[in-house]
């Protein structure tokens, strides 16, 4: 119930995060200005070509696993598929939790891979502005190298074996659709105007990310409701304080504090 409450809390300061951005504040905030800046040609290439082989490799895999399906592996393959997706959502959280609470945006891998979860912060719609390379463009170059996998097993091994672990093959195909579309998931749950039909209705039957739901990670210093591929996982983790154990067992070992570079940033004023 106190959970509740606070969730309650939590959303009514997004809802004032949200009129904020409407007034266009945050869309002159330095920091959100300086972090935009960072996107540069070199990354795009590289989201493109991530993107075109994650294209092919996943109607490869997909007409592979069609080949071989059985009506008698049906109940297997949607356990997986289950499994698949609340795997998609912890790891969505785990790489949100990591990016947004330690490291800096210094250095190549800071510039690639930390700096939109930064912006994020400072401009939320930001990311309603992007195209479909840059929303999806990360999230494919993570699951080509398993897709890849897959497909070399699919060619290789005798249908005999690829019977026998069908539902395995399941298991990462469909892990591997929810990773690279977690970031559109994401975008959609930041879009308040023309979302298809059928998007708004996932989302309300919350089999993707919801807007309300997510707002509440929205809200300073955002320490908490990390997953963003469905968010099923959100009310259990903060149910059993995952991530400020979690926190809390590194900041014992190693004297790091937690979003030490987000608030400096969200403070960042020149
Ligand atoms: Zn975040
Ligand atoms: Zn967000």
């Amino acid at each position: 119930m106190l959970a509740e409450a606070t969730c309650l809390m939590k959303y009514d300061d997004a809802n004032n995060l949200k009129s904020k951005l409407q007034s266009g504040m945050v869309r002159n905030h330095a920091g959100a200005q300086e972090l935009a800046k960072g996107y540069t040609a070199g990354i795009r290439r590289v989201e493109i070509a991530s993107i075109i082989s994650c294209g092919i490799l996943v109607l490869f895999v997909f007409c592979c696993l069609c080949w071989h399906f059985r009506l008698n592996q049906l109940g297997g393959v949607l356990v997986n598929a289950v499994l698949a997706i609340i795997v998609a959502d912890f790891l969505s959280g785990l790489v949100h939790w990591a990016a947004d609470t330690w490291g800096s945006v210094n250095g190549r891998f800071g510039r690639t891979f930390i700096r939109p979860f930064r912006e994020h912060h400072i401009d939320p719609t930001a990311m309603t502005y992007h195209d479909l390379i840059e929303t999806n463009g990360h999230n494919c170059l993570l699951t080509v190298i398993p897709l890849m996998i897959v497909s070399h097993q699919l060619i290789t091994l005798s249908d005999d074996k690829i019977a026998a672990t069908c539902s395995s093959y399941w298991f990462v195909f469909i892990l591997c659709i929810f990773v690279t579309l977690t970031n559109q998931f994401h975008k959609w749950s930041h879009t308040h105007n023309d979302l298809p039909f059928w998007v708004e209705k996932l989302q309300d039957w919350h089999i993707i990310l919801p807007k309300k739901h997510h707002h509440i990670h929205h809200v300073s210093p955002h320490e908490t409701y990390f997953c963003i591929t469905t968010g099923w996982l959100n009310y259990p983790l903060e149910r059993i304080h995952f991530w400020s154990t979690l926190e809390w067992l590194i900041e014992k070992t190693t004297g790091l504090h937690p979003r030490d570079d987000d608030l400096r940033w969200a403070n960042k004023t020149d």
